[in-house]
């Protein structure tokens, strides 16, 4: 007979979703009230403000899509391209490729700008698509590209998009909480993130926000937003300032309570506290790594603190690692994606995740996992790296 489902407890150290915070696993369980209850009007507007903060702007189209972050990234494609639009997109990675499948099913050309997977986007190549396409409108790419651990410089991308007469899209699904997202400073036009991430909530939920510009291009469509559920002006209705509120879909009340809470947790920490702490545990845990001989994937100068892509020795299964860390020690970890593939574990510090008991188990387990696979590794070795770097 089916039987109550108990999931295994497990350490989320993989690309996501990470460790979700025991505060927003409460917050899923409170009573369920209408979607139109003034009370949570409220509480919806307060959601808006935090995600403001957490963006870093003043943008007024700012909410929370219902869906997780995939959605995310339709809605800011699907709102600003419309058939027959040209969009340059920066590939570095697995969702540069989503992106590319985006503009196309909306009917408009990708001009692809690639770089090798663990490189940032190069502005150069950026620069020189712009200049070959005067007719582009919308210029996207991903700030923290989970599938490689790379970093991009979103401001200078989003500064040249901007002198090139362009409205940007840029992918914040992993940054939010745990680097920098500046989208005002930035001039980004169109940002998405996610909830399972840096901000530690569960998954299912894709924060959005829109510049002026961004909403002027929408507002300026000669056609309608082929997607019902994603189209902006009528999510407004249900999300708007200083509206009634209509109904659009039934939002997922006790999920928003979550990202409320995920959100409330973030501010009280600070967002440069946040950033801090996930630079710190990063560091410990690249010292542990690089102890037992294993070496970074990306450059120093462009790794995520919270995504650390990390090779796999010569003679080491690397699926039976992860298996054996999943089965023995209830821990996830990342496997590569594309090119990567069989070639690297992702390790994850993202929110909740991002602490030295993690980074401490992590370095413990993976150390006794690679010395029963005959890696020649001095026992202790890890962790002992990981404290003294701690010790500072
Ligand atoms: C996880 C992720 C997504 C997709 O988010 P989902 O919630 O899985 O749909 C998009 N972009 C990046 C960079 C991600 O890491």
């Amino acid at each position: 007979m089916t039987q109550v489902f108990n999931p295994p407890v497990r350490t989320l150290m993989g690309p996501g979703p990470a460790d979700v915070n025991p505060r927003i696993l409460s917050a899923l369980a409170r009573p369920t009230i209408g979607h139109l209850d003034p009370e949570f009007v409220r509480m919806m507007d307060e959601v808006k403000r935090m995600l403001q903060s957490a963006f870093q702007t003043k943008n007024a189209l700012t909410l929370p899509i219902s869906a997780p972050g995939s959605a995310g990234m339709e809605a800011c494609f699907v709102n600003l391209l419309e058939a027959g639009d040209k969009a340059i997109v920066c590939q570095n990675g697995v969702f540069g490729g989503r992106m590319k499948e985006n503009v196309e099913r909306c009917g408009a050309t990708a001009i692809m700008v690639e770089d090798d997977w663990g490189k940032p986007v190069d502005p150069n190549k950026l620069e020189a698509a712009l200049q070959a396409n005067p007719d582009a409108k919308v210029v996207a790419f991903v700030h923290a590209e989970t599938s490689t651990g790379v970093q991009s410089d979103a401001e200078t991308l989003c500064r040249l998009a901007a002198a090139h007469d362009c409205l940007t899209i840029v992918d914040c699904v992993t940054s939010v909480g745990g680097t920098e997202v500046a989208i005002d400073r930035w001039g980004a036009d169109a940002v998405y993130s996610g909830t399972q991430k840096c901000l530690s909530c569960v998954p299912g939920i894709s924060p959005v926000s829109f510049s002026d510009k961004a909403v002027a291009a929408i507002n300026a469509r000669s056609t309608k937003v082929q997607s019902w559920f994603l189209d902006m002006g009528l999510v407004m209705g249900y999300w708007g300032e200083n509206t009634k509120r209509a109904y659009h879909h039934t939002a997922p009340v006790n999920t928003l309570y979550s990202l409320h809470e995920a959100l409330l947790i973030l501010e009280e920490e600070g967002l440069e506290n946040a950033w801090a702490r996930h630079r710190e545990h990063h560091t410990a845990l690249v010292a542990g790594l690089e102890a037992m001989g294993l070496s970074m994937v990306v450059d120093a100068d462009c790794r995520l603190p919270q995504l650390n892509v990390v090779s796999v020795p010569a003679g080491v299964d690397e699926a039976a690692v992860r298996a054996t860390l999943l089965a023995d020690y209830n821990l996830e970890i990342g496997a590569g994606l594309g090119p990567l593939a069989g070639k690297v574990w992702r390790i994850g510090l993202m929110g909740f995740a991002c602490n030295k008991t993690n980074v401490l188990f992590c370095l413990g387990s993976l150390e006794q996992v690679l010395r029963e696979q005959g890696a020649d590794i001095v026992a202790g070795s890890a962790q002992g790296a990981a404290r003294a770097a701690y010790a500072g």
